[in-house]
């Protein structure tokens, strides 16, 4: 018989970020996060993490902990790990991030009780993939200097947050990203907060220039994801939907009618099903996939990371929040080396 779930355990957790994390919502400096822990019997347990975003500020942690309080889920076996999961949706989906967390750690712990990582559940396709690194809306100063010591430290794709709202001091602090570090690849994140056309005017100010620009993230606000296509047309930038692609039907939608050439797939937004399902989706159109994460400690980004290699179906990736965040040393299943993310050997 397969081990019973004793207990979910939810433990508020703050994380401070390195540096104040600064988009077009607006900026934090402590990430607050729910750890949600599900103990089997025979003493395994499972992980996984719940993150505030910036991006859904009606999404905070004591709505995350309500929403999973509900779900019971003492006494059942594990092995029914993804039936419980659709169960936990039913029941916490309107707070994707928590129902995630949950879902992730219901497979954590039935793939740890079968001794099979979850790396490998998810197909163990490769060992490693390479991040991207995110460069906050500081002032252009800081920004280089931010960049300076990435490109150091080996990563060759930065994300730049830009706010919309001071296209002047956006595109500075892209010229200061691009002079620090003239090697990265650059991807653009406006976090909803340009206009199409105000977006379309950005797209040929960074083209005049030159710049190494590879995309550009949810320029325009969530409703708009319409005007998508337009802005890659004029803009000649491809468009990655992010907010406008919370949910697996809101992908479904841009893929179907091929909106945007990028999705960014969050765990936290969809959780493992419903990637797995805009995974399968988005190769019978050829839309091309991004992973991404929120606040997470390494820990629970861990989930992603074995997502994003075992399935090896994402062309970008940026999980780079364990490396915005202080969290305290702890066993993990992944190391980091620059911008590579490996998936341990004993793993
Ligand atoms: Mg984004």
């Amino acid at each position: 018989m397969s081990p019973r779930i004793a207990a979910v355990e939810l433990i508020p957790w703050n994380l401070p970020m390195r540096r104040p994390f600064v988009t077009a919502h607006g900026s934090k400096k402590v990430s607050h996060n729910l750890r949600v822990v599900v103990h089997l019997e025979n003493g395994t347990h499972g992980y996984g993490e719940a993150s505030e975003s910036l991006a859904w500020p009606d999404e905070k942690r004591a709505d995350f902990t309500r929403a999973l309080l509900n779900v019971n889920l003492a006494g059942k076996e594990i092995q029914a790990a993804r039936r419980l999961s659709e169960k936990v949706w039913q029941t916490a989906g309107r707070h994707p991030a928590a129902a995630a967390a949950l879902e992730c750690a219901l497979l954590d712990a039935y793939t740890r009780s079968r001794g099979v990582s979850l790396w490998k559940w998810f197909g163990g396709k490769k060992r490693s993939v390479t991040t991207s690194l995110t460069i906050s809306a500081w002032p252009p100063r800081v920004a280089g200097q931010a960049a300076r010591q990435a490109a150091r430290r080996g990563f060759r794709r930065l994300k730049v947050k830009l706010t919309g709202k001071a296209p002047d001091a956006d595109l500075d602090r892209v010229l200061a990203v691009h002079r620090a570090a003239p090697k990265a690849m650059l991807w653009l994140d406006g976090n909803q907060g340009f206009t199409r056309e105000g977006a379309i005017r950005f797209c040929s100010r960074v083209r005049e220039r030159r710049l190494p620009v590879e995309l550009f993230e949810q320029p325009v606000p969530r409703g708009e994801w319409r005007g998508f296509r337009e802005i890659e047309r004029q803009g000649k930038i491809p468009v990655v939907a992010d907010e406008s692609a919370r949910t697996v039907s809101d992908a479904r939608r841009i893929i179907r009618k091929q909106a945007a050439s990028v999705i960014n797939v969050k765990l936290a937004k969809c959780g493992v099903a419903g990637a797995l399902e805009i995974i399968r989706l988005a190769k019978k159109t050829g839309t091309r996939l991004m992973i991404g994460c929120m606040a997470e400690s390494a820990a629970g980004l861990w989930p992603s990371v074995a997502l994003a290699c075992g399935t090896g179906a994402f062309h970008y990736i940026d999980l780079d929040s364990h490396l915005l965040v202080i969290s305290p040393p702890g066993p993990i299943d992944f190391e980091t080396r620059g911008g590579r993310l490996s998936v341990k050997n004993r793993t």
